[in-house]
């Protein structure tokens, strides 16, 4: 086997690329390989690969970064003419070792990708030694080529719509996933009816009609908008958001308690509650050995403050139920909020009961309320892991690279 062929497997750019020459900067650990492509690769326009006249020499050498070899960086180098293309003008050739406009190599592009899913931003740029601006230019070239090969908006039945509060709720985006394959679809910073008209014109009309079922909050803009532009669709409330209501009613029973209890000289006892809040917020299977104390303590000692758990609980299981058997605790369940004298709970079953055309919706098509609920953790994990992008468009596509489907994998493996 020859030399220059075996570099071209360790780099993983076999493709259609010849290596002419290594050379090696033992003091400044680099090696950069320089190649040229084959013929039959030669003078292909970079955006469309069609076979164009040539234009010119362009800017001459360029170097794309390539993996580490051991613990050298490593570079590309080669010629980088420009072609005339019938259809887009002068543009650089098109290179098979990399994506047009790009500075890596494709496989350099796949491993930081498929890494930018699994790791933590500062793990990611000191393994690949690289500025965590540029993650989001190649996240972004990454997943448009992606949506490129496979329409995200093609075939969607049953949707849910959410928006994302981050920069500690200064900025939102709306977001759209696919029930039926748990795929993020779509997502654009704002949050109204013109962001998500954006979404409907371009699924475009005969698409919206295929629209079965759509899953909100019970934000009065997103309703306005499907309503306009899906004639054939069933809104749902999602559970999610719904639970969260009574888990913020449950809060202001337990703010009230505290502060009662506060401004009554039992600091003791204020402090002790205010140590309850995860207890009583989190599902009960997940609570640890101690929060599991503290509510039994809680149940001892503050029988109102319990009983408010106890509503919220309830309401959580009428989404796990779902069904005929959900609708049917939920009318036991709002019986017993409206009569429970707790100031937030009665106005949290008339609020409910507001939406009840929506919640039944949701029971009866058992949309998935997971979905909407780990959607929408992640991408709050993401707008952190995000922050140091310049635009909201990175955040998204690293955001569609792990929700999406569009991570791709990981190179020679
Ligand atoms: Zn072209």
């Amino acid at each position: 086997m020859r030399k220059s062929k075996v570099w071209a497997g360790v780099l993983g750019v076999e493709k259609s690329t010849v290596i002419d020459r290594l050379d090696l900067d033992e003091e400044a650990k680099i090696a950069v390989f320089t190649v040229r492509v084959r013929k039959g690769a030669k003078r292909r326009c970079g955006l469309c690969q069609r076979r164009c006249p040539g234009y010119d020499q362009g800017e001459g050498q360029r170097r794309w970064r390539a993996p580490d070899i051991g613990l050298f960086r490593a570079f590309v180098e080669s010629d980088a003419p420009r072609v005339s293309c019938p259809q887009h003008g002068v543009v650089v050739a098109s290179v098979p070792w990399a994506r047009h406009d790009a500075r890596h190599t494709t496989v350099f592009e796949d491993t930081l990708a498929w890494m930018a899913t699994r790791t933590s931003k500062s793990t990611l740029e000191l393994l690949l030694r690289i500025a965590w601006r540029t993650v989001g230019a190649i996240v972004t070239r990454v997943v448009a080529e992606g949506i490129a090969a496979r329409d995200p908006l093609a075939g969607l039945h049953r949707i849910g719509i959410d928006e994302i509060s981050y920069k500690k709720g200064h900025r939102y985006i709306t977001i759209v996933v696919d029930h039926d394959t748990g795929r993020l679809v779509w997502a654009a910073p704002g949050r109204d009816r013109k962001t998500l008209a954006a979404f409907f014109t371009a699924l475009g009309e005969s698409r919206c009609a295929a629209i079965t079922h759509v899953s909100a909050d019970a934000a009065q803009w997103i309703a306005d908008e499907v309503a306009a532009h899906c004639p054939n669709a069933v809104r749902c409330a999602d559970a999610f958001h719904i639970v969260a209501w009574a888990g913020d009613a449950l809060d202001e029973v337990r703010r009230d308690t505290w502060n009662a209890a506060r401004k009554g000289g039992m600091g003791g006892y204020a402090r002790d509650l205010k140590g309850a809040r995860f207890a009583l917020w989190k599902n009960p299977e997940n609570l640890t050995e101690r929060q599991r104390t503290k509510l039994a303590w809680v149940a001892k000692v503050n029988h109102q403050l319990y009983r408010a758990y106890l509503i919220k609980e309830q309401l959580r299981q009428v989404f796990v139920l779902k069904g005929e058997e959900g609708k049917q605790l939920l009318d036991r369940w709002l019986g017993w909020a409206r009569r429970c004298r707790i100031p937030a709970f009665v106005e949290l079953a008339k609020r409910i009961t507001r939406h009840r055309a929506a919640i039944d919706a949701t029971l009866e098509h058992r949309l998935s309320n997971g979905l909407v609920e780990s959607t929408n953790t992640k991408i709050r994990l993401l707008t952190r892991m995000a922050f140091g992008f310049k635009s909201p468009e990175a955040m998204i596509a690293l955001a569609m690279l792990n929700l999406g489907g569009y991570c791709p994998p990981l190179p020679g493996r």
